[in-house]
């Protein structure tokens, strides 16, 4: 992107609150994959005469996602209906908030990679009814036709609105991520982005570095972080190249087709007098007094952040191993189990790094999930094949293949190395007869060492290492030769 040129880029998250029935109405919110309206009643689809009855559970994941995300908390805010027509939602308005939202001002702090972090604003929070939704059925040319499925009409969702803070589309995917990482750990919503409960529309404008704000064009329902990031690195320079061709930019709403990377416009932009809001004459006014909020706040866990920063301070471990194993509550909670094991904390680093490079990259290689896989590999035995390698009687390379085979059996660490003739040998005395045959074996090594040239104590210890059929202690093998062949 031409280094004059800036983005000026906020997003709307759509986040699907992980309550167990609707907002409104007692249906299950588990339809996903279900068959298309075997999860509604007349609440749900809109039939005349009902009345909605707000959901308490959502309320309170509403308030811990605002909380988690540093918002105020308006003690009363206000049900707006903003109308519309659309198939999949037969009320013709859907149930959001509007003049009077539950949060506003909060931030998130948002790490790119190889820059510092940076903070971006949150302009509110609010909860709304999600609509349901359209599956075009397009035959031959006479027989094109739409159906609809109300399982999702009446999902409680949160809007989570950014400010125009985000500058660059790898900062937008930074976001996201960030964002996500923060509501699964405060358990407010699985996020699972297949089920569509993470949506992201986006706004986007460019300016001349100093200018003000230009028009902003909106590209919705993104369905992928991938998808916001390459949207918006097209936009941005289809954008520019208007803007130095001297056009102007429509204010309008533009659609992401994936398969040619490119936005298409979908209709101009509405303003927000289109809808018509106004207050909800069926629901009264909702409710956060101070109580409630403090409760929500003393069931937050340790956020993301929190326990990165603790990894690295109590645990040792690196900033970018604190960074991989915080990814996920389930994985940093798998952490904390096994650095139970791991104490003292001098093994705990160990433990984090078989953890984030030699684990994951198994389970990556075999497309497995961590929760599949801690009924195998518990943080008992973790930790203990981690004190193994710690108290030296198993080599790095020992430790991976014991974890494939703790991974492939469940079995028990020191089960498998007594299986395998019992690991490295620490005994001095052995040690030291297969030191004394490699010494007798590499003359000219032995006098490389003598004359100076410390390296070639490499091909000693070799020599040494394959008489011990590779269970040889490589540390102790190189303090014996020193020893040895000292002046
Ligand atoms: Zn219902």
């Amino acid at each position: 992107m031409s280094a004059t040129w800036e983005m000026i880029c906020g997003l709307e998250v759509h986040v699907q609150l992980a309550t167990r029935s609707k907002l409104f109405c007692s249906c299950a919110t588990d339809g996903f994959g279900a068959s298309p309206n075997s999860r509604i009643c007349p609440v749900c689809t809109g039939q005349p005469g009902v009345l909605p009855v707000l959901n308490d559970g959502a309320t309170k994941l509403a308030v811990k996602a605002a909380l988690a995300l540093g918002c105020e908390i308006r003690e009363e805010s206000i049900f707006a209906r903003k109308n519309y027509f659309y198939p999949d939602l037969p009320k013709a308005y859907q149930i959001s908030q509007y003049e009077k939202p539950l949060a506003e001002n909060g931030s998130l702090a948002v790490a790119v990679k190889d820059a510092p972090s940076k903070t971006v604003g949150l302009q509110r929070i609010h909860i709304e009814e999600d609509a349901g939704k359209l599956l075009h059925a397009i035959g031959s040319e006479d027989l094109d036709y739409s159906l609809v499925d109300f399982n999702r009409a009446g999902i409680p969702l949160v809007e989570i609105v950014s400010k125009p803070d985000i500058r660059s589309p790898h900062e937008a995917y930074a976001y996201l991520q960030a964002l996500k990482e923060i509501l699964q750990f405060a358990g407010v919503s699985h996020c699972d982005m297949e089920k569509g409960e993470m949506r992201v529309d986006a706004n986007i404008s460019m300016r001349r570095a100093g200018e003000p704000f230009g028009t902003r064009v909106e590209i919705k329902n993104l369905n992928s972080f991938k998808a916001v990031r390459d949207a918006l690195d097209y936009e941005g320079r289809r954008q520019i190249a208007a803007l130095e061709k001297g056009e102007r930019i429509i204010q309008e709403t533009r659609l992401w087709d994936a398969d040619v990377q490119a936005t298409a416009p979908m209709r101009t932009k509405e303003e927000a007098h289109d809808y018509r809001y106004f207050p909800d004459p069926d629901l009264p006014p909702l409710h956060a007094p101070r109580s409630l909020v403090e409760a929500m706040r003393r069931e937050l866990p340790e956020l993301p952040e929190a326990r990165r920063r603790r990894f690295i301070e109590d645990y040792g471990l690196s900033v970018s191993i604190a960074n991989v194993l915080t990814g996920s509550r389930e994985l940093a909670d798998y952490v904390d189990a096994v650095a139970e094991i791991t104490n003292p904390a001098t093994a705990t680093p160990t433990a984090g790094n078989l953890i984030a490079t030699v684990l994951l990259g198994f389970l990556s290689e075999r497309s497995l999930d961590l929760s599949r896989v801690i009924g195998r590999v518990t943080p008992e035995s973790l930790g203990k094949l981690t004190l193994l390698i710690a108290d030296g009687r198993i080599s790095k390379t020992m430790s991976k293949e014991i974890l494939a085979e703790m991974l492939n059996s469940g079995r028990d660490p020191e089960e498998i190395l007594k299986e395998r003739g019992g690991g490295q040998v620490l005994d001095e005395a052995q040690l030291a007869q297969w030191v004394r045959a490699a010494i007798d074996q590499s003359p000219k090594a032995v006098a490389d060492v003598k004359s100076g040239k410390e390296r070639a104590i490499g091909a000693i210890v070799g020599a040494a290492m394959k008489l011990s059929q590779g269970k040889a202690n490589p540390t102790i093998l190189n303090k014996l030769i020193k020893e040895e062949l000292a002046p």
